[in-house]
């Protein structure tokens, strides 16, 4: 039993400045901001503490700049944060220092001021102690809301939540949550959808619902180190060669698992990764030489369609091929519908799933879009998360 996470509950804010962690790293485009999901996901807890009298610091990464980089500023999150909110957000020059101090101090309740990008200090990845306690200067209490950063000990994200009063963030409760409650306490079955590219990133993902899923279904990339395994051609497809051993494991492993293995029983090829490339169906999982699989096939996706809808609980992870070729999305769209029309609880994590529900027009119909890619996947290996541990229990 994980010790209780602290949230805004075990909180005083009124009349205090709050050092709040959030997860801005959103897509950029030519200095423009591509997505806002990420901004928007914090507003909760950003309009409760300046409701509760709170004056608010914000702390957040853009990137990975390498010292002071001006393309990485924060300003036009800021820009975009002052819309939303509809109030004035001052960007700070600097991460910390005696000026940053000051500018915070000089905080009313409900005021905004954001932090510059705290990856210009080379102390944040190193998670310093120096820097985290000049973090903790600037707030009389620490909220980390950046679940998407929450599985590293960074300065912002581990080290100052020792140094003061601290909790979670609504954003950050709601993610855990909900997340700790598919692996904990399911409606059953619980449908494990795993794709994507790389199967050395989540191999852990898979054994981890093998250990506690009805169904694990297996697509995209990740399908052919299984394969190469099995003893089938993988022509050539992506097949991460780091892969076929973890994969002939859990293949090994799968007898005795809780859950059902479940691999493509068809496939759809390329001649190449492109969207006008030669395109044709297999009956069967072999991949010719001189081919590629790039997609699920359509008594997969059906099969598929059919477990999904079924589940009392769906966790979704990966395109079930590549979704960004239309020669190649059927099968990602088919799990996405179906995913979306299921009677059951649906959890969606992963950058590019994500961007393939809203592709579809289907990301208002699942029951959660995590925001936190990588950490979501750590999560449910059952890895620790620093970021939340560090809110665990008694605290400071
Ligand atoms: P997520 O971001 O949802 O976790 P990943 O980043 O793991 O997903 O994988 C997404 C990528 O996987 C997409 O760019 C997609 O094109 C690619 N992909 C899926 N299936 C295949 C395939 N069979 N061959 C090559 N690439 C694939
Ligand atoms: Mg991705």
């Amino acid at each position: 039993m994980a010790r209780a996470l602290r949230t805004l509950d075990d909180l005083e804010v009124e009349g205090l400045r709050v050092l709040l962690r959030v997860d801005f790293n959103v897509p950029m485009n030519d200095g423009a901001i591509a997505d806002d999901t990420r901004i928007r996901a914090a507003l909760t807890t950003i309009e409760e503490l300046r409701a509760r009298g709170a004056s608010l610091v914000l702390a957040a990464h853009l990137g990975r700049p390498e010292g002071r980089d001006p393309e990485l500023s924060l300003r036009p999150v800021a820009e975009r944060l002052a819309d939303l909110i509809d109030a004035d957000v001052e960007l700070a020059d600097a991460v910390v220092g005696e000026a940053v101090a000051s500018a915070s101090r000089r905080l009313s309740p409900g005021d905004v001021l954001m932090l510059e990008n705290v990856r210009f200090e080379p102390g944040e990845t190193r998670n310093d102690p120096e820097l985290a306690r000049a973090l903790a200067e600037l707030g009389d209490c620490y909220v980390n809301d950046a679940f998407g950063a929450a599985h590293r000990a960074h300065a912002s994200t581990e080290g100052v939540a020792r140094l003061l009063p601290s909790a979670a963030g609504r954003l950050l409760e709601h993610e855990v949550g909900t997340l700790r409650a598919v692996l904990e306490d399911p409606a059953r079955p619980l449908v494990a959808v795993v794709g994507g590219a790389k199967v050395t990133d989540k191999i852990g993902v898979i054994e981890a619902f093998l250990r506690r899923a009805d169904s694990v279904l297996v697509g995209g990339a990740m399908c052919f180190p299984f394969f190469a395994a099995q003893g089938h051609d993988v022509g050539d497809s992506l097949c991460e060669a780091d892969g076929v051993e973890p994969a002939r494991a859990a293949l090994a492993a799968a007898p005795e698992a809780r859950a059902e293995l479940v691999l493509p029983q068809d496939l759809v090829a390329g001649d190449r990764f492109a969207a006008d490339a030669r395109r044709r169906e297999l009956d069967g999982v072999d991949v010719p030489a001189g081919w590629m699989g790039l997609d699920v096939g359509a008594r997969t996706a059906a099969r598929y369609a059919a477990v999904i809808e079924d589940a009392g609980t769906v966790f979704w992870n990966g395109p079930m091929g590549a979704f960004e070729l239309e020669p190649f999305a059927a099968g990602t769209r088919a799990v996405a519908e179906a995913v979306a029309a299921a009677p059951g609880t649906t959890v969606v994590g992963g950058g590019d799933s994500a961007a393939a529900l809203v592709g579809f027009g289907l990301a208002d119909r699942v029951d959660h879009l995590s925001t936190g890619g990588g950490a979501a996947l750590e999560l449910i290996e059952g890895r620790p998360l620093p970021g939340v541990e560090v809110l665990e229990g008694e605290g400071p």
